[in-house]
């Protein structure tokens, strides 16, 4: 592949600035992933990374070993930090009863949702919701692009991603959208309604509904949770969103209610219903462009254009995204 072929972006806000941008992979994974996760990486530096050379960052709660860290850095030229999760970022609050959490998990069990008697399950999506992009190795960053184990990158993405969201203005940007469920997220709308009435001043400084994607979540004239939510397995997206005061104050009112312990709630959609509240429609963005499978679900463009850039058959695309399945 050529380097030096210039990257064409098309922008629509006007300037398209030239500094290096600040941005990285952040991959949150445990030691016994690692065929997983070379696997990802191995994708993503051939369909993207080799052009753009941007960092990872690679997160764990537990140390990565000496292996883990040397076949990893092996796959990229790229720069590559490890570091541990802190005590605060993944355990329990001192106002969980853990009890009560032990107890809940087991009603949960009792209806087959998946992860329903996990723990690492709900400190994960904890830190996905709140702390990640206070982990000291993000402090160098703006944006971040979130890959996983075991995923498919299906398509060569030849243009800077991170630039394109910055010249664009672009905060959050997404590729599947599906519906949650319910019984993991019971009382989640309620605390969002409760926090939006506590926090006036918070309200006061968001997009009227009508310009946000408030309607994308929000069900029953607002009265409910309508269950859509962006997978946030994939996710570019702006640092600067999730460590601004109206989100930090609105996750800790979140983690106040305990419903990451005493439900399951994920972080897909506290991500979602925050940006749908905080951002303007304009500053989401469909990367369609970026052929993706998780677990079962694909997104392959479906648009001729992209036959010869991807390796997905189109007939798996998902769908229809703004119906959100
Ligand atoms: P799912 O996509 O909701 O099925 O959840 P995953 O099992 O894929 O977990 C989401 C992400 O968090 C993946 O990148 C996992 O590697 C990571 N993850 C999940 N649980 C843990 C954990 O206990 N420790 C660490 N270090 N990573 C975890
Ligand atoms: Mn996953």
């Amino acid at each position: 592949d050529n380097l030096d072929t210039p990257i064409a972006t098309t922008t629509t806000a006007g300037n398209t600035s030239s500094e290096p941008m600040r941005a990285c992979f952040v991959v949150l994974v445990r030691n016994s992933e690692l065929q997983g996760i070379k696997n990802t990486v191995a994708q993503i530096e051939a369909r993207f990374n080799k052009r753009f050379q941007y960092p990872y960052v690679f997160l764990n709660d537990d140390y990565f070993t000496d292996d883990f860290i040397q076949q990893i850095s092996s796959l990229t030229t790229a720069q590559v930090n490890f570091g541990k999760v802190g005590q605060h970022m993944w355990g329990y609050p001192s106002y969980i009863n853990q009890t009560h959490a032990a107890t809940q998990r087991a009603v949960l069990a009792a209806q087959g949702i998946p992860y329903a008697d996990s723990e690492s399950y709900r400190h994960m999506c904890r830190f996905q919701s709140g702390f990640f992009f206070r982990h000291p190795l993000l402090d160098a960053y703006d944006y971040y692009w979130r890959i996983e184990p075991d995923v498919d990158y299906h398509c060569d993405i030849d243009y800077d991603v991170f630039r394109y969201m910055k010249d664009n203005n672009k905060k959050y940007g997404f590729n599947i959208a599906f519906r949650e469920y319910m019984a993991t997220v019971p009382s989640l709308w309620q605390t969002v309604l409760d926090f939006q009435k506590a926090h006036p001043e918070v309200v006061n400084q968001l997009p009227q509904p009508k310009d946000s994607l408030w309607n994308f979540v929000a069900g029953d004239d607002g009265q409910s949770y309508n269950s859509c939510h962006f997978w946030t397995n994939f996710e570019i997206a702006s640092l600067d969103l999730w460590r601004s005061n109206e989100y930090l104050k609105f996750f800790n009112y979140l983690d106040r209610a305990g419903g990451f312990f005493y439900e399951r709630w994920g972080d897909a959609p506290v991500h979602s219903i925050a940006a749908a509240m905080m951002l303007k429609k304009d500053e989401f963005h469909f990367f369609n462009d970026i052929g993706y499978r998780h677990t079962a679900y694909t997104h392959c463009p479906t648009e001729p254009i992209y036959r010869d850039k991807c390796s997905c058959n189109p007939n798996d695309n998902f769908g229809k995204l703004i119906e959100c399945q």
